[in-house]
């Protein structure tokens, strides 16, 4: 018999999933139909914002979100070292400069107190890009008010975060405390739309300026033509005319991702709730553990466990995290490490950067693993996750 493979995270996919696709594939626009804009309604009505642009993924998200907030060379744009690249490389793609502002050690996310300080170094800050690592909404408040006294932009990276909600109980991506919200859709992440990502916004502007740069920079809205010699025979609008304002990508996405994505928001309150049971269930069983702890452990109420993470004191174990990893991926469970500080990549630290720089995401990350949590992971599966890393690690 061969081992169960336990993966750290995985989508799950029903028949109502597939039947949603394959109807699309039937009857419908595979690309530019009614299944995007549905999307789009739903997500921006599950979340509480008046305007979401469905996108080709969470990165074509954030870069687009950089161009409409009008990033650009010599604008700082300050994000958390504990994160995927993308959150910081949006800046980069847009000719503007990363920065970074230290963590807080509980709750792995941007320091409210580093932010203050970074951006008194900085002396001047266009953008802030708090991530809600894990699943957990970073202290927005605090951030949004940071923001206000710089005059900065705020754009959320939510990838990890659809479904999560603020204390105050608002969710992620009302943009309450921010200008935009970025999700990602890719299947690790809470819901699967193969590859997709979605913008939130309260601003027309924005959202107008986000539906131009997904297609080219084109519009096809009479109002928004600039050039009425062009766009205009007899005072009607020709019907082949369309302008291109500004230098947009194609950044869409298809209906088959839409419809994808759709049935899959059908299913959060589910994925949520068996993802925040598994969340619990670890707490308790590692309570008391003297060399592991559950990190993240404040706010479980509000979190939408995109990752378990645990911070393994491997010194005092007397295992490096190399064998510990090896020797349960042996017996099938296959944990990750979220995240090497992005300052600590090759490409970043040729841009100044080193050990040293961010010191809480560095301790942070020389004691991470994530466990496996996802919606179809059993008890069972759980259980034997759990013993096998206390064999490990005793
Ligand atoms: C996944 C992820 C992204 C990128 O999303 P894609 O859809 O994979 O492009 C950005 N930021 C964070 C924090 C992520 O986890």
């Amino acid at each position: 018999m061969t081992l169960e493979r336990i993966p750290y995270g995985k989508h799950y996919i029903d028949e109502d999933d597939i039947q949603s696709v394959v109807d699309v594939m039937r009857n419908a626009a595979l690309t530019q139909g009614p299944k995007v804009k549905e999307f789009e309604q739903a997500l921006a009505k599950f979340v509480g914002a008046k305007y979401a642009v469905a996108v080709s993924s969470g990165t074509a998200a954030l870069h687009m979100a950089c161009l409409a907030a009008e990033l650009g060379e010599g604008d700082n744009v300050v994000t958390s070292p504990n994160t995927f690249v993308a959150s910081a490389n949006c800046a980069i793609y847009v000719g503007a400069t990363p920065q970074f502002a230290d963590i807080d050690p509980n709750t792995l996310n941007m320091s409210p107190d580093a932010l203050t300080q970074e951006c008194e170094r900085l002396g001047k800050v266009s953008a802030i890009i708090p991530v809600h690592f894990g699943g957990l909404s970073c202290d927005m408040p605090a951030i949004q008010n940071i923001a206000k006294r710089n005059q900065a932009i705020v754009i959320e990276d939510a990838s990890h975060a659809l479904g999560a909600t603020y204390p105050t109980g608002e969710k992620v991506g009302c943009c309450t405390y921010a200008d935009m919200t970025v999700f990602s859709f890719h299947p690790v992440k809470i819901i699967a739309a193969g590859e997709g990502g979605m913008i939130t916004t309260n601003d027309e502007d924005l959202y107008r300026k986000l539906i131009r740069i997904r297609s080219h920079g084109i519009t096809k809205l009479d109002d928004q033509f600039e050039c009425h010699d062009e766009a205009l025979s007899e005072g009607e609008v020709n019907p082949w005319y369309y302008e291109m304002l500004e230098l947009g990508f194609n950044y869409r996405i298809t209906d088959m991702q839409s419809a994808l994505a759709l049935s899959q928001l059908n299913k959060l309150d589910s994925f949520l709730f068996r993802r925040r049971s598994l969340a619990l269930a670890y707490d308790e069983a590692l309570l008391g553990q003297a060399h592991i702890k559950p990190a993240q452990i404040g706010g479980r109420k509000h979190n939408a466990h995109h990752l378990y993470v645990v911070r393994i004191d491997f010194k005092a174990i007397g295992k490096p995290r190399r064998d510990v990893m090896n020797a349960l991926i042996e017996q099938g469970v296959i944990p990750q490490v979220h995240y090497i500080p992005v300052h600590l990549q090759p490409f970043y630290k040729k841009l100044g950067y080193k050990r040293g720089d961010y010191p809480n995401a560095e301790a942070y990350y020389d004691q991470a693993l994530s466990l496996p949590e996802y919606y179809s992971l059993t008890d069972e599966q759980q259980q034997r996750v759990l013993q096998v890393l206390l064999e490990v690690v005793a």
